[in-house]
């Protein structure tokens, strides 16, 4: 089923939790108040952009062809243009714009296709929609997977593409809820007799363009501890337990900031 018919039916989703996690009343007028967002972060869009390049390099992959360096950049360009020309929606950065986003879009891909290792992994799915029940749970987990692979042995390797502004911590990788998620949808889909290693592949956006591969594994008990996490910030969405995060540094990019001001001069308000 595809990610937008799964999303139709009530669930979570690696991004709500976090979001939940982050500023629970940011989740509020996200998911439950579903208030239109103020702006679009040019961030997120340039994200967006370069994640549709990928996968159009990787189902090539998938059908044995591999994309020249070119044809990659008019993937991007193509993506990136259709997605933001002419709207006027999108908050662009200072020095940032639609055509600034252009060029390095570009010099990103290079850097990434550049250092990109000839690993002859098999590609089994590209932008891969799941869903998975957690017990006690009454909405399922919905999310796709960016890109799933299969080495020699069988063993099965999930990536993440990352578009960031800095290289990942050794704690980021190895505590990032999102990919637990992306494993526990692996085992619940088919893949539970595998050994499954995960990865991100972090397109970082420094002044020269870098791009960085980690790889990680997550146990059995990493997987409980999010289940119980998931679980709790499932009973605070049920109780209604919405409190903003307003010392959070997620302020100064906040989609929902002129909500927010208002929610807090509505004393004694609606939650
Ligand atoms: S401005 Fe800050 S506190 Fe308010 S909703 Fe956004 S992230 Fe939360």
């Amino acid at each position: 089923m595809e990610l937008s018919e799964l999303r139709q039916k009530p669930h979570l989703s690696a991004s709500s939790i976090g979001t939940y996690v982050d500023c629970s009343l940011q989740y509020w007028f996200a998911y439950v108040k579903r208030l239109p967002m103020e702006f679009v972060s040019d961030a997120l869009e340039f994200g967006s952009a370069i994640h549709l390049t990928l996968a159009d390099f990787y189902r090539a992959k998938m059908t044995g062809d591999r994309l020249l360096l070119k044809d990659v950049h008019e993937s991007y360009r193509q993506h990136w243009t259709n997605r933001v020309k002419d709207r006027s929606d999108i908050k662009y950065a200072d020095q940032k714009d639609f055509q600034s986003y252009l060029i390095e879009g570009v010099d990103l891909l290079t850097a990434w296709f550049n250092k990109l290792a000839d690993d002859h992994f098999n590609v089994i799915a590209v932008e891969e929609a799941f869903v998975f029940e957690i017990d006690g749970m009454p909405l399922p987990i919905v999310g796709a997977i960016d890109l799933v692979e299969e080495d020699d042995s069988g063993t099965i390797i999930i990536t993440d593409h990352k578009t960031t502004g800095r290289a990942y911590s050794i704690d980021e990788i190895d505590q990032n809820p999102q990919i637990t998620i992306y494993q526990m949808a692996a085992k619940a889909n088919g893949f539970a007799d595998r050994e499954i290693l995960l990865k991100f592949d972090c397109l970082v956006k420094t002044k020269t363009p870098k791009f960085e591969q980690y790889y990680t594994t997550r146990t059995e008990t990493d997987e409980l501890r999010l289940i119980r996490k998931i679980q709790t910030v499932w009973n605070g969405i049920n109780s209604k337990v919405f409190i903003p995060n307003d010392t959070s540094w997620k302020c100064k990019t906040c989609p929902y900031k002129k909500a927010c001001d208002e929610w807090f001069l509505q004393q004694g308000g609606e939650e």
